[in-house]
């Protein structure tokens, strides 16, 4: 579904930050990409979303290809409205909207305006938290709250593909382990197609069906979700990070 070929990304002309990046997300699996700050994560997200030219940063070699189609050189715009969601670390939801209101937002690309409210049920059913705080203004809510607004935001688009970038950031650890539950719950049932960047490895390596390891702009190792959960070198060098 999403193959990215050896792509580099360059900063102000000079900071090459990703520095020949492959890696694939098959249709309706999970797969995770770990690794330390700094080490190109999230630029790999915002490469895929279109979200580099903001940051002056550039795609100077290599392909990103969605369903065969190279999207390189696409607007954020229309690659949402082909079929990715980004939900952004920080969150970045309307803090003066109602939950509610900020769920609406979410499916602002959609055609199929009809079942815009029997997702919202959806939503409210993945998280029942949110069905509680629904009149609620968004900048009211804890960070474990806004992290699930951002997320059910994020399905209300109904994205093929949806790009979590570190949805355990600032979050107490049960919390977390409830979001990736959910995140897991919607893989299976809505088929959605799942990359989340992480720094919490053992969490987000419990739900992934495959993984990656960066560092520093590079792949250094992949596999099966299992298979690196057992690799002694990556228990040692990346578990109990996060
Ligand atoms: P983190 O978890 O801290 O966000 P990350 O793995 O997502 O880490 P990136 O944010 O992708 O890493 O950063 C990769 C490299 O690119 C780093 O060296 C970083 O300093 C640099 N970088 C990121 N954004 C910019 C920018 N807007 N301008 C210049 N350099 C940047």
């Amino acid at each position: 579904m999403l193959h990215i070929n050896n792509i580099e990304v360059v900063y102000s002309k000079i900071i090459l930050a990703l520095k020949g990046v492959s890696l694939h997300v098959p249709e309706g699996k999970i797969v995770t990409l770990l690794g330390s700050n700094g080490a190109g994560k999230s630029t790999t997200l915002k490469a895929i979303s279109g979200l580099l030219s903001g940051e002056e940063g550039q795609i100077t070699d290599g392909t990103i290809q969605f369903e065969g189609k190279t999207i390189n050189e696409v607007t954020t715009d229309i690659i949402v409205r082909n079929g990715i969601f980004l939900c952004m670390e920080g969150r970045r939801i309307f803090k003066d909207l109602t939950v509610e209101e900020n769920l609406m937002a979410g499916a602002y690309t959609r055609k199929d305006r009809r079942n815009i409210k029997e997702d919202m049920e959806k939503i409210y059913v993945y998280f029942p938290k949110l069905k509680a705080l629904q009149g609620r203004k968004a900048g009211f809510l804890s960070g474990g709250e806004q992290q699930m607004l951002a997320i059910g935001r994020g399905i209300m688009a109904k994205p093929k593909l949806l790009l979590l970038d570190e949805p355990s950031l600032g979050i107490a650890p049960l919390l977390v382990k409830e979001i990736f539950q959910i995140i897991k719950q919607i893989n299976k049932e809505e088929g959605t197609s799942i990359l989340v960047v992480e720094q919490n490895t053992n969490v987000a390596l419990s739900i992934a069906d495959y993984g990656y390891i960066m560092e520093n702009g590079r792949v250094v190792m992949q596999g099966k979700a299992d298979y690196l959960l057992s690799n002694e070198e990556v228990r040692e060098h990346y578990l109990g990070i996060g």
